[in-house]
């Protein structure tokens, strides 16, 4: 989380707002209600402090937990807390470094504590062996990723152990020279006890890796995207979480002479960024607080190493001017066709944020900022953390997020993954890294025109009926309405009518401004509706034996195109010999070993594809984004 759990902090409210602590501003939430209560903490502490303050505690469980082996003496405990006085007690023993504790709010994460079912944790590598990892990729897939050093954490800085920081390149190979790459960087681990974020982008990494040639979509977005990914952005402070998992430590290595404790030590690297540093609210110049800023923007390696490589890769021409320039030019727009996305993925909450948050204040792009947090946060259904909408916690001024938009103008936007800092295996695989890498397909999609594409149409479900001599009966659905959240809140419309749909025959829209495509139908007669269904009866008869590609794009009534959705045709002279058709059997694209990673895979036409037999074309589809409403 960006800043320690206000859902936490809001539980210890004074007087009907909340208290401002060393730990900077605390949201002034109206939750100053009873009902919260009762409330179960899940407490992280010594066998010697349980035993010490333990039998005041209403405990309804004890266990161990550990990240590691030598983790040993910690237990942890489901705590039921009655009232604020109460919270106010572990509160005070927080502060005092003695325990780590979060209210639980996630039901079944409450209901598995209280059964005494500890979480599982093994699933989170350690820094080297998540750089490991990176290099493996690296080896593995030679051709697609490239791994550099951006920096240097503290720590190796100072001559004291640390890190290189790394990032990975992800992008195939092209000779195509009509193919215009786009830049898309993706930062996880700020904060070191947010456990979920470098698991789940390395989970995403290889997802595309291993989709790349299997799934349409996957195999152009790496074609025409360049995916630069930080694992960990702040790898001393995940080793400290490593080592001691009970401090719930959040910031860089670097010590300020907090005298509450090593445990609260470092600067918040994600209060570190350019774009109104320094702001007491949203931030904090107390060394022991959360949200310690440090001395001055980019003070400290690990977020000046982000920065820096974020300032190079994005194009100049976009650039607002120096820091004081960009400050100055707030409320001025960047422009609409600006490229290139900006994520910072955090935890925890299943939140989207996006600029601006050192106030709550909407940035001059914000319509399409909205739209597209919006989208992004449809497959898992999060909270909108933005200006004007309902999710805005509280202010974060110098976060990265901020900068990069604010100073850079490149599309950016944070998210807050899962339900706690320490989200077990189960929910790390089963559901929070699913959710992401929806998310980020999205945004890939996305970020060769971030600031247009999500207020286009989307293609939500692509359907290819073979059983036709010939030719091959396509029909699409899609909506410039369905995958906006319906809890963002704007002034106006964020949805038009669809005007047309195209498909575009082994031709990608984005690569040509030259390149038409074939206008669909309407189903019903005519586009004038939000939701459309859209058909039309490609002729085979001309397509050479092999692989062909089918890209999908709806038009809205402001002339706004959505985001391109692909699937693969594969034809072969299989059939003709056996149908006297001029076309073959198609094979199928995607493997089972795919389909074992837990993606949902779609299949593109609903009857005939799967079993294509003497059939004549099949195509087989993975949705991304547009899976979770595949019916
Ligand atoms: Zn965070």
């Amino acid at each position: 989380m960006k800043f320690f759990g206000c859902t936490l902090a809001c539980l210890l409210v004074l007087n009907g707002a909340c208290k401002v602590s060393a730990g900077g501003i605390r949201p002034a939430l109206s939750v100053h209600d009873t009902s919260l209560y009762p409330q179960i903490f899940s407490v992280v502490t010594s066998r010697d402090v349980a035993s010490t303050y333990g039998s005041s505690w209403d405990i309804q469980h004890a266990g161990s937990r550990r990240l590691r082996e030598e983790d040993d003496n910690l237990v942890q405990l489901g705590v039921v807390v009655h009232n604020e006085i109460e919270a106010a007690h572990f509160e005070h023993l927080e502060t005092s470094g003695v325990l780590s504790y979060e209210a639980v709010e996630n039901e079944g994460n409450a209901q598995r504590l209280l059964q005494g079912i500890n979480q599982e944790l093994s699933c989170y590598r350690t820094v080297q062996e998540t750089f490991d990892a990176v290099d493996e990729l690296a080896a593995q897939y030679s051709d697609f990723v490239r791994v550099e050093t951006i920096g240097e954490s503290w720590r190796k800085q100072n001559g004291d152990g640390g890190f290189d920081i790394k990032i990975m390149v992800l992008s195939a190979p092209t000779s195509d020279p009509a193919v215009n790459k786009v830049d898309m960087m993706v930062v996880a681990g700020h904060h070191s006890r947010e456990l979920p974020p470098p698991e789940a982008v390395m989970k995403w990494a290889t997802l595309l890796l291993e989709g790349f040639g299997k799934d349409a979509d996957l195999t152009w977005i790496l074609e025409r995207t360049n995916i630069h990914i930080v694992p960990i952005a702040n790898p001393d402070g995940r080793q400290i979480v490593q080592e001691n998992l009970d401090w719930m430590y959040r910031k860089n290595a670097h010590p300020f002479g907090c005298e509450n404790g090593t445990a609260l030590e470092g600067v918040d690297l994600n209060r570190q960024y350019p774009m109104m540093w320094g702001n007491d609210t949203g931030s904090s110049g107390d060394p022991c607080s959360t949200a310690f800023r440090g001395p001055a923007p980019l003070s400290e390696p690990e977020s000046n190493a982000v920065f820096t490589y974020a300032s190079q890769l994005f194009a100049d021409d976009m650039k607002k001017g120096s820091i004081e320039e960009a400050e100055a030019k707030v409320d001025e727009a960047c422009p609409e066709d600006a490229t290139g996305i900006f994520i910072d993925v955090h935890s925890y909450g299943d939140f989207v944020y996006f600029p601006f948050g050192f106030e709550d204040r909407m940035a001059p792009n914000h319509r399409s900022l909205l739209t597209m947090s919006s989208k992004l946060a449809h497959p898992g259904n999060y909270s909108l953390w933005g200006p004007g909408q309902d999710g805005f916690l509280y202010f974060v001024s110098g976060d990265a997020t901020d900068a990069t938009y604010g100073i850079n103008c490149v599309a950016s936007f944070g998210f807050e993954i899962g339900s706690q800092f320490y989200a077990d295996c189960f929910e790390l695989e089963s559901s929070i890294a699913p959710k992401l890498h929806e998310s980020l397909l999205y945004a890939a999609k996305s970020a060769i025109s971030p600031y247009t594409i999500p207020l286009g149409p989307d293609v939500l479900t692509i359907s290819v009926d073979t059983t036709t001599a010939s030719s091959a009966q396509l029909t699409v659905a899609v909506s410039d309405a369905a995958l906006i959240v319906d809890h963002a809140k704007f002034d106006g419309n964020l949805s038009q009518a669809i005007a047309q749909v195209r498909v575009f025959v082994d031709e990608h829209p984005y690569d040509n401004d030259g390149v038409e495509g074939l206008l669909m139908d309407a189903q019903d007669g005519s586009f004038d509706e939000e939701d459309e269904v859209a058909t039309y009866s490609l002729d085979t008869s001309e397509l050479m034996v092999g692989r062909h590609v089918l890209y999908f794009q709806a038009t809205d009534s402001e002339g706004y195109a959505g985001p391109v959705a692909a699937v693969f045709l594969d034809v072969d002279d299989y059939a003709s010999s056996n149908v006297g058709s001029p076309l073959g059997v198609s094979k199928i694209g995607l493997g089972d070993d795919f389909a074992a990673d837990g993606l949902a895979f779609v299949q593109a036409s609903s009857s005939p594809s799967m079993n294509c037999g003497l059939l004549m074309v099949c195509a087989t589809a993975i949705a991304g984004a547009i899976a979770s409403l595949m019916v």
